[in-house]
């Protein structure tokens, strides 16, 4: 095992307004695995053992089947300020961008790669770009193609939910990102954490499928913090879940911390898979950041199930600043590689069809009166 990071041991309160709110979804029709501590530090044998059983987890539920979605950036204009991202409303020094929507479906109409089935559609907390970019992109992928389609679009007012619900898409990419509120806070995470977890809860109660998601290794981030983040995620109403590294990035406030470790962050989606065997889980291209070289391929060997080809047009992608503005590209050829070398298989099957397929995932209505007559 490596050394655990130091720190409190108060364990952040999930007790929010949200999560005890009436009418909200809980996922309470399945008892979860929770993670141990020691699992989270594992290395050597022990580590490999504990990847496996999650990789044979994901193979027992879906085959060797990996879900391949492209994605297109298409704003990086934000409202929020995470301390962590380099999109910040503060970094003044970025150009900030927003697409042509129909440079970007010509491009997904007529240029996308053969392997990808769904597009998930990104944007920073920019609600122009929803109604000027998003809006009319969904619309014409939806006449013209069969893609699935998913947004990562942030905190956006629940009537703007609807509208992109109504446009033709159905899956909502939205991480909660920190589980303690008093860190969320501290690292000014988009909005209010309560406010973030209630529109988790409106858009599962409006029928959206949702991914969402947590970063791993955040500077002063404790075991009991990492916890957390498995607790809430057990508690909500979501579909999928994607574990991050935090990488120091380019002009952020923590552009000095230490990148979290590949193994620590290996490990959370391990658990995270054996946590929810059900769940799908994205290999995220971060991984080849905290893990140069083979990162992304690990990531798979822990039962990760779906991967993204990044399709922003190259003029944009330098400015559209997670971590670097030189980004490692996810191209088909660098996916297609990865999910061969790991004996996997591309889907034929989109994301959404997956779900649409489905019941709702064990998720039920919970009301107070519900919980009485219990
Ligand atoms: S992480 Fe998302 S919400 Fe936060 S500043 Fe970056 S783009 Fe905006």
């Amino acid at each position: 095992m490596f050394p655990r990071p130091k720190g409190d041991r108060v364990f952040p309160q999930l007790n929010s307004f949200a999560l005890q709110a009436p009418g909200f979804y809980f996922a309470a029709m399945i008892q979860p695995s929770m993670p141990t501590a020691d699992q989270l530090y594992l290395l050597g044998a022990d580590q490999e053992a504990f990847h496996q059983k999650a990789a044979l987890a994901a193979r027992a539920r879906f085959g060797n089947q990996v879900f391949v979605r492209g994605v297109v950036e298409v704003s990086n204009f934000c409202r929020e300020n995470c301390a962590y991202c380099g999109m910040r409303r503060s970094n003044r020094s970025l150009n900030r961008f927003r697409a042509d929507y129909e440079q970007i479906a010509e491009l997904l109409i007529h240029h996308r790669p053969a392997s990808m089935t769904d597009v998930n559609i990104q944007a920073g907390e920019d609600p122009v770009a929803v109604r000027e970019v998003v809006l009319p992109l969904i619309q014409t992928l939806r006449r013209e193609t069969d893609l699935g389609i998913s947004v990562c679009l942030g905190s956006l007012n629940h009537s703007m939910y609807d509208d992109l619900k109504q446009a033709g898409t159905s899956i909502y990419v939205i991480k909660f990102e920190i589980a303690n509120p008093k860190m969320y806070a501290a690292m000014e995470s988009p909005g209010q954490f309560d406010q973030r977890i209630a529109n988790i809860c409106y858009l599962a109660k409006t029928g959206w499928r949702i991914s969402s998601g947590f970063i791993a290794g955040l500077p002063r981030q404790t075991t009991d913090d990492l916890l957390a983040n498995f607790t809430l995620a057990a508690q909500l109403p979501i579909d999928g879940c994607s574990v991050s590294p935090f990488i120091p990035g380019e002009e952020t406030l923590l552009a000095n911390e230490p990148m979290a470790s590949l193994d620590l962050t290996l490990n959370c989606m391990a658990a995270l898979r054996l946590m929810r065997p059900d769940w799908v889980i994205p290999s995220v291209s971060a991984l080849n950041l905290a893990g140069a070289g083979n990162g992304y391929r690990r990531g798979l060997r822990t039962g990760a199930n779906l991967v993204t080809i990044n399709l922003t047009p190259a003029d944009f992608r330098e400015n559209y600043l997670l971590y670097k503005r030189n980004r490692f590209i996810m191209t088909e050829d660098r996916i297609l590689n990865a999910i061969a070398a790991e004996d996997l298989e591309p889907s034929s099957q989109s994301l959404a069809d997956f779900y649409a397929a489905q019941k709702v995932n064990g998720t039920v209505t919970f009301t107070p009166q519900a919980a009485a007559s219990a």
